[in-house]
């Protein structure tokens, strides 16, 4: 049997370091026996996706070394690789559960499951749909449809019982069908919900090994539901250790840079993240620590996978980057920190700002220092500023960060509007508004000029020295919730003045 494995992200944000984890084990799983890896885009929720951040998967993968076999740039047998351009096979799918029974449309209102919802929750039941429509009968469904009443369609689920299933390296795993919701399979838009198109994209793309976050095993009964009503083999399943924060909790961006772009301009070595990764949850046979894509492709095996939760951490990380750029040539080492930041494009985003500030190219280092290497540690006395307590600067900083996490693009026109936006909200003026932004990114209170500072860092060095500095400052979790209900209301206020 040939081995297909695929990661399936949906491009909705920065490309995550657990994208690359995850190709990372997938390609070399299918790859050491000579199989295929395909990358297929799950982008089935349309407002989120964006093809920004699709291209920035892809490129971040590249740049990594994690290529694909098969996929939306590449092509392949199996196409289109990309779900958006598959809706008509997911229809013909919903078709058929819907013709055999195993799936009904449902025109129960957003009202109408809230409703269900919250009398679900003052009684202390699970919540779940709970089946009111999965009796209408044809000609009704029909006549409905037909009034252009809008609908979903449902899957059904046993109402007991257990699904047990066989996870490579858990074992056999079992869930009562009781915790299974009726799963929307298609959404009112025609576009269908990630568990229909996962199922039916693995089976057409005759993937044999599904190698993902142990965050979807609760999924797999839906999943084994959905290839059981289909009457397909399913695949086997794989769920790999999630990355954790040092402190254990899931990896996420509050606590740890978590896109692959943040390494990339910070001046980490691909093949030095590719080795980090390839240690989380795998040691080598001899169980040292450096080895090449290829020596881990090779010795890849499910057998020493261990399930303890991987810390991703960054002192780990970079001593094995030091380790890799110790073994650079000097003319690769050259060329490498051009690659990174010394060359001409990056120089020419410079010039315009530091020409008019230099009387002798000597003063160039200690001007562009926060713009090309790390800014100083931060304490929380200097973000603080005149007429700007420590608390308000939190709440800066804390809004400023969240504005600019959901912002699509990266032009300075858009990073002054949202700062001008928040000194309005705050009451502030701009000038004061921006000090702690200001020693944030650049670790000081007279910079060279903010917004095009940050523009020239870019959207992950930027945000990661924001979300720094706002832990530098502490917020606890009662603040942290203020906080978080505050700047809804700055998005509401910033929608009302557009
Ligand atoms: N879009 C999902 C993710 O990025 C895919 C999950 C899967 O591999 O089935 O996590």
């Amino acid at each position: 049997m040939t081995i297909r494995t695929r990661i399936a992200p949906s491009p909705t944000g920065d490309p995550h370091v657990g994208t690359a984890y995850m190709a990372l084990f997938n390609r070399a799983l299918a790859q050491q026996v000579g199989g295929a890896f395909v990358l297929r885009i799950e982008d089935t929720d349309a407002e989120r996706s964006t093809d920004d951040s699709e291209q920035l998967i892809l490129d971040s993968l590249r740049w990594l070394g994690l290529t694909w076999d098969e996929g939306p740039d590449t092509g392949g047998p199996h196409g289109p690789y990309r779900q958006s351009e598959r809706l008509a096979i997911y229809r013909e799918h919903v078709d058929r559960l819907i013709a055999e029974g195993h799936a009904f449309v449902c025109f129960c209102t957003r009202e109408r499951l809230e409703e269900m919802r919250a009398e679900q929750r003052e009684r202390g039941e699970t919540q779940r749909y709970d089946g009111r429509c999965s009796g209408l009968d044809r000609e009704e469904v029909a006549a409905r449809i037909a009034a252009g009443e809008p609908h979903v369609v449902r899957m059904r689920v046993p109402a007991e019982g257990i699904c047990r299933f066989e996870d490579a390296l858990r074992g056999e795993i079992e869930i009562p069908y009781q915790q299974i919701d009726m799963q929307v399979l298609l959404k009112a838009d025609g576009f269908p919900t990630y568990h229909l198109a996962v199922v039916v994209d693995d089976h057409l793309m005759g993937i044999t090994h599904i190698v993902r976050g142990e965050e979807w095993i609760n999924s797999v009964p839906k999943h084994k539901l959905l290839y059981d009503y289909f009457g397909w083999p399913m695949p086997v399943m794989v769920h790999m250790p999630l990355l954790r924060n040092p402190d254990q909790s899931k990896l996420s961006k509050r606590k740890n840079p978590t896109s692959v772009n943040y390494y990339r301009e910070a001046g980490f070595l691909p093949e030095a993240l590719v080795n980090y990764l390839g240690t989380m949850g795998f040691s080598m046979p001899d169980e040292r620590d450096l080895f090449t894509l290829q020596e881990f492709t090779a010795a890849l095996s499910l057998e020493r996978i261990t399930l303890g939760g991987p810390i991703f951490d960054q002192a780990k990380l970079r001593w094995m980057n030091g380790q890799y750029i110790r073994t650079l040539d000097d003319a690769a080492f050259a060329q490498r920190i051009q690659d990174w930041m010394l060359n001409p494009d990056r120089l020419a985003g410079l010039i315009p700002l530091i020409k008019e500030r230099t009387e002798q190219f000597s003063d160039l280092v200690p001007q562009l220092g926060y713009l090309i290497g790390d800014r100083p540690a931060l304490t929380p006395e200097q973000l603080a500023g005149k007429g700007v307590e420590l608390d308000q600067a939190a709440q800066i900083l804390h809004h400023y960060l969240a504005y600019l996490d959901q912002l699509r693009g990266w032009e300075r026109e858009a990073l002054f509007r949202g700062a001008e936006a928040l000194a309005g909200f705050l009451e502030l003026k701009l000038k004061d508004c921006l000090q702690p932004v200001f020693v944030a990114i650049s670790g000081r209170k007279v910079s060279l000029p903010l917004f095009d500072s940050m523009v020239f860092l870019g959207s992950d060095i930027t945000r990661v020295r924001l979300r720094d500095a706002l832990q530098v400052v502490g917020v606890s979790k009662k603040q942290q919730k203020r906080l978080d209900k505050s700047f809804q209301s700055f998005e509401q206020a910033m929608l009302r003045d557009r």
